[in-house]
């Protein structure tokens, strides 16, 4: 019997060290002589039972007795010793507090003592089972109250116990790991009764969809999982994940009205994926997270190729996160071209990661790993201060006119942020530039999702003399009435419009019809990616105001740029352009002629 001995009083301490020695019992006793030094004994060592002395130099009794009570590891009885003639009051606040027992120091006699440790050891054992066995019995029958599933802790449970069994009859699992896309809005917009009612209808449709044996259960939140247990194949799996998809696809009827929803849902296999519970966790996990980078909607499985990209894209996560601060970010810039006189009359200013080992990088490297994680805030914010720097220089260098033009492109969530406008007029202020020489280029897609606050944002923004351009125009959806309302002045059409031309006369037409389309609403047209002159002849012959592509020059270094300023000639450029081409004839006549004869074939 190991016993942890705390008193203060060294004679005291001797006395029941000597009591014990009279007795035949086999007992190995730590000694402590105050509070802190036995919960420091108590921390490292397992004990069978504590004899605690009441009155301690360095702590209250009671507050000494709570700790080693409540400790997170160690349990042992606990047997309070103290000095004061009989205090019943005493004794029933240690019992309360969790002591077995309570012994006067007068009254120590060996017997006494080895009786009372004893019962304290059994009090102090029954009391633990009791207390474990309602605590798995409680956890055991707590079902998710909300949707009447499975709760966290009983699918924790049988996945343990389902592996091992797995392993012994040659079987495989799957664990679906299902997070619906987008709950979060029908919180917000309908109301949690809804949210709530939405779960519910949820869970009750993945019930019916699994097999007699196989586990549902709410983790929690809008978390599903569901254990599939041996299924034949991956195929049978896949399977599954798609019915459960297309189900959960229906409209659910919330108050008469039809809601949508869908998931994303990650599956890791037993035992290709994972051999154990949490691992298995952990790569659904994974794969479900994948499902939702992929567009939300759809299923993954868990694989090691899978596990190496999250492993190499937290690493840059944490790269970024250290780097930002240190101004590791750099601005390329590119020209901008007036199509008909060919001079250079602006640049869009475009980010690179400087990384001390691999090189310069380009955004494809990092600005999706930007975004998810909001650094690319930091990262905008700081490269537009510093453009506005740059073309603050250049101006005063003479090198750059006052019409020249300095864009930005601008991440989404910089557009929800009240602050832009101000930020935006501050970087102004502090380089002493006018709104009217920078421009903002923002995506299509990103400028549709929260059209009335982003409206009036950019037209605040459009106050300061700012232009703002729709960027990548032609990848989203924007309808013809949205971009009559928005307060741009520039469409950028996106470079895969131009990269058939002139070879397709399919795409010369969908170009030229973009870009009738876009002057008649009063916008300034941009070509970008420009490669060759066919491409840059073509597009002036069709009316465009301006032209951007790697036949101008590439993205490159503020120096760069400068010895492209200065040694820029217009004639040489229009030269270029000049030079006969062959076009397909079709595409050549005015558009309004092409579609009339379309329309009369
Ligand atoms: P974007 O805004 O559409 O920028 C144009 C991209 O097309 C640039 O790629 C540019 O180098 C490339 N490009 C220009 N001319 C040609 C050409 O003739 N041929 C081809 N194939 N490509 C051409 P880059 O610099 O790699 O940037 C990619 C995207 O990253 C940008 O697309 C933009 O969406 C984003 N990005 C770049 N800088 C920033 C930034 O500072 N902030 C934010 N939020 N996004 C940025
Ligand atoms: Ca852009
Ligand atoms: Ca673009």
């Amino acid at each position: 019997m190991k016993l942890l001995l705390i008193d203060d009083n060294e004679l005291d301490r001797q006395a029941i060290i000597r009591t014990f020695k009279k007795t035949e019992w086999d007992i190995q006793i730590t000694q402590a002589s105050s509070a802190t030094e036995g919960l420091a004994e108590f921390d490292e060592n397992e004990f069978d039972a504590v004899l605690l002395d009441y009155r301690l130099p360095d702590m209250d009794g009671l507050d000494t007795l709570r700790l080693f009570v409540r400790h997170p590891i160690h349990h042992s009885a606990i047997i309070i010793l103290t000095g004061a003639i009989e205090d019943e009051m005493l004794e029933q606040q240690c019992i309360e507090a969790g002591a077995q027992d309570v012994l006067f120091k007068s009254e120590i006699a060996h017997k006494h003592l080895t009786r009372a440790i004893v019962h304290a050891r059994t009090r102090h054992l029954l009391e633990r089972e009791l207390q474990v066995s309602y605590q798995r019995l409680r956890t055991l029958a707590e079902n998710d109250s909300l949707t009447g599933l499975a709760n966290r802790y009983y699918f924790d449970e049988s996945l343990r116990t389902a592996i091992p069994r797995a392993k012994r009859m040659n079987d495989q699992l799957a664990l679906l790991f299902l997070d619906l896309d987008n709950f979060k809005f029908i919180n917000d917009t309908l109301g949690h009764n809804a949210g709530d009612q939405m779960l519910k209808e949820i869970a009750h449709r993945l019930l019916d969809m699994v097999r007699d044996g196989d586990v549902v259960c709410r983790l929690g939140g809008d978390e599903f999982a569901i254990l599939a247990l041996n299924f034949e194949s991956q195929d049978a799996i896949a399977q599954l994940a798609e019915r459960i998809l297309a189900d959960l696809r229906r409209p659910v009827i919330i108050d008469n009205c039809e809601h949508f929803i869908s998931a994303s849902v990650g599956i890791a296999t037993y035992p290709d994926a994972a051999l154990n519970a949490p691992d298995m966790l952990k790569a659904a996990d994974l794969a479900m997270y994948r499902a939702k980078r992929d567009g939300k909607n759809n299923y993954q499985f868990f694989s090691s190729a899978l596990q190496a990209q999250v492993q190499e894209r937290l690493r840059i996560e944490k790269e970024l996160r250290a780097l930002i601060p240190t101004d590791h970010f750099i601005l390329y810039y590119q020209p901008i071209v007036n199509a008909q006189t060919l001079e250079i009359c602006g640049a869009e200013s475009l980010v690179r990661w400087n990384h001390p080992t691999r090189g310069i990088l380009p955004p494809s490297e990092f600005i999706a790993l930007a975004e998810e994680t909001g650094l690319i805030i930091e990262i905008d914010s700081r490269s537009r201060l510093k453009a506005c720097q740059q073309l603050s220089k250049w101006r005063a260098q003479k090198l750059v006119g006052n019409n020249f033009n300095m864009k930005f492109n601008l991440c989404a969530q910089l557009l929800t942020d009240d602050h832009l406008h101000e930020d935006i007029k501050a970087d102004l202020d502090k380089t002493e530039l006018p709104g009217s020489c920078i421009g903002l280029e923002i995506t299509e897609s990103v400028l549709i999702e929260n059209f009335e606050s982003t409206a009036k944002l950019l037209r605040k923004i459009q106050d300061l003399g700012v232009e703002i351009s729709v960027d990548d125009f032609g990848t989203g959806y924007s309808s013809m009435a949205y971009l009559k309302e928005l307060p741009a002045r520039v469409l950028k059409i996106d470079q895969t419009f131009v990269q058939g031309v002139p070879e397709s006369p399919n795409d010369c037409r969908i170009l030229r019809a973009m870009i009738v389309f876009g002057q008649s609403l009063d916008l300034k047209i941009v070509i970008e990616g420009i490669e060759t002159r066919e491409q840059a002849r073509l597009c002036r012959d069709y009316g465009t105001d301006y032209l951007q592509g790697y036949l101008f020059a590439k993205p490159i270094a503020p120096d760069a740029f400068e010895n492209l300023l200065l040694s820029h000639n217009a004639e040489k450029w229009k030269r270029l352009l000049s030079t006969p081409i062959a076009v397909p004839d079709l595409i050549i006549p005015d558009i309004n002629s092409n579609i009339n004869n379309q329309g009369r074939q």
